[in-house]
């Protein structure tokens, strides 16, 4: 069984085959400038060498075609056809209150979340033009749909609910949502495997900490928090964006800088993070160095990224009354053994205690602590795209 992983952006598409059988990755890609001039595919087939194609893409249409096209390729391809593919996975950002799980992609299923657009403006329309053009090229092919915002669905109202006026909520469903679902899910999968528990009895904490960043709780399998929440601008400090803010400011940045509320939300979701903050890059390699070179101000970014993790992750322990375990994960989490040890240097009153050798490490699954740790914690590599993968294969039975 073979299944082609789509996650489409605005302007891009990023794409994976994999097989299933041994889940290996067959090839992947990605369509960059979409739409606009110089458009083009890299496409990376495993065992044979990349290929670049510089051909336009007026639409995800012929970003599709170009791909299908590259993995049919006689030279460059990994499959001799199209019927290889079992499926077509689409990673679509928010299902709203509709989704818990993923689905087949039916006329229903397109509807509501052309209906959920409103709530992710610069994804949602995306994804669905993806899936349109998968339909248009493949006819027939069974496509799934895969929501980020899914495995949050089980949180309870106290936690998704804004303290604004009930009928806010019923009228425009302004409500938290939680992203980063299928990353969330897996990691804490794994999670219970290395702690020797059952994911239905564990209590796991985990940290995606990429360009965008949530923390996630997870209770007996369930999550019960997650610290973005309408959009993914709410919770942590990010590369670009500034996370929890008193929403009072945006009225005040709009009356003091005269500027619109479409002005504030630009500010709050590309000019601030650790790069507003910094003045140095939204890349934590970049501010890390130069932070060690002397730049204070990226000093400055990185200790409030840090605490803000760390303070999540106490307000997490105290929701799900203690934690067998957290997990650090994505770009950052992954690679980053400062970030992983600054973090955690807040955490010694949890019982927490850091195995400085072992949190040396990058890009592998990792318990970091000493044995006397109280609580464990773990550096597991995300795999978003094998998630999807799996879950068109569940559907399939
Ligand atoms: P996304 O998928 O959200 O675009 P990633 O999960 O790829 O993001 O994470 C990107 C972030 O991870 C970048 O800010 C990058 O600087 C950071 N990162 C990657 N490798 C390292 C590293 N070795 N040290 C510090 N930060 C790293």
């Amino acid at each position: 069984m073979k299944i082609l992983v789509l996650n489409c952006g605005s302007s891009s598409l990023k794409y994976q085959l994999i097989n299933m059988i041994d889940e290996c990755v067959l090839a992947k890609g990605l369509c960059e400038r979409i739409g606009i001039e110089k458009s083009r595919l890299e496409h990376s087939p495993t065992g044979k060498d990349k290929c670049i194609v510089e051909e336009p893409m007026n639409d995800h249409t012929d970003a599709v075609r170009l791909v299908l096209n590259a993995l049919t390729d006689a030279a460059q391809g990994v499959i001799q056809s199209l019927d290889e593919l079992s499926a077509v996975g689409h990673r679509v950002v928010h299902g709203g209150e509709f989704f818990s799980d993923s689905v087949f992609i039916t006329d229903e299923v397109k509807k509501a979340i052309e209906a959920c657009c409103d709530l992710a403006p610069l994804h949602n329309p995306a994804n669905l033009i993806g899936i349109h053009a998968c339909e248009r090229l493949m006819p027939g092919k069974p496509q799934v749909a895969v929501f980020d915002t899914a495995f949050h669905q089980t949180m309870p109202e106290r936690a998704y609910l804004y303290a604004i006026p009930y009928k806010m909520y019923e009228k425009h469903k302004i409500r938290r949502y939680g992203f980063h679902g299928t990353s969330h899910k897996y990691v804490s999968v794994l999670a219970a495997e290395m702690l020797g528990k059952s994911y239905n009895e564990a209590k796991i904490i985990t940290c995606h900490l990429g360009n965008g960043a949530s923390v996630c709780a997870i209770d007996h399998g369930k999550s019960v928090d997650t610290s973005m929440g309408f959009t993914p601008l709410e919770g942590l400090a990010m590369g670009t964006r500034s996370g929890d803010i008193d929403p009072a400011v945006i009225a005040f940045l709009m009356q003091k800088e005269g500027i619109s509320a479409k002005d504030v939300e630009n500010l709050l979701n590309k000019k601030s993070g650790v790069l507003g903050l910094s003045d140095v890059s939204s890349d934590f390699r970049d501010i890390e160095s130069a932070a060690k070179n002397g730049n204070q101000r990226a000093q400055t970014a990185l200790d409030a990224y840090h605490y803000r993790v760390a303070k999540y992750i106490g307000a997490y322990t105290a929701a799900m009354g203690g934690a067998d375990a957290i997990v650090f994960t994505a770009g950052l989490g992954e690679n980053s053994a400062s970030t992983r040890a600054e973090v955690c240097s807040y955490l010694s009153y949890l019982g927490i205690t850091i195995d400085a050798e072992k949190n040396n490490c990058r890009g592998k699954k990792v318990d970091i602590t000493t044995s006397d740790s109280k609580i464990r914690v773990f550096t597991i590599p995300t795999n978003e795209e094998l998630v999807i993968a799996r879950d068109c294969k569940a559907l399939l039975g």
